[in-house]
């Protein structure tokens, strides 16, 4: 008889409250709690991943659903800083590059995402490409002057 798992009932893990046992157990034989998430959905969780210790193994503590939104937030909000990076950063380098490149590529979409955004195939970051050439992209299809030597 495998011994009898330690009482959970009640405790608050994240946005999950324990509010009954399961009876499924992991290959480990650790058992399974049902959780109920703040937003009122529910998950069978494994007594091992309820935890408030900070550990290499990702603790449970949000239901299914609220754990995708989380992450799809988290991935959007990354990418959105680092677009906004790139554009700041572009400008930077057209400004320094007034007088010193044709005028349309200073009026082209700052990055390949700002390209699509505006439905434009091209763009210009005023960087060099691996080449050295000082020229707008392609969306998709890299430097233009490397693209034309070829
Ligand atoms: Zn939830
Ligand atoms: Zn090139």
């Amino acid at each position: 008889m495998p011994s009898k798992p330690r009482d959970r009932l009640g405790e608050v893990y994240g946005r999950l409250t324990v509010v009954r046992a399961s009876d499924r157990r992991t290959a480990a034989g650790n058992c399974y709690w049902w959780c109920r998430c703040s937003c009122g959905n529910e998950r069978e969780v494994p007594s091992d991943s309820l935890s408030h210790r900070l550990r290499k193994k990702k603790n449970i503590t949000e239901c299914i659903e609220c754990s995708r939104e989380l992450t799809t937030e988290a991935v959007c909000d990354k990418n959105d800083r680092e677009e906004n990076l790139r554009r700041k950063q572009a400008q930077i380098n057209r400004k320094n590059l007034v007088g010193k490149v044709p005028d349309q590529w200073l009026k082209l979409p700052l990055t390949d995402a700002h390209a699509r955004e505006i439905g434009v195939k091209k763009f210009f970051r005023g960087t060099y490409c691996l080449n050295g050439h000082l020229s707008p992209y392609r969306i998709n299809g890299g430097c233009l002057a490397c693209n034309r030597a070829e």
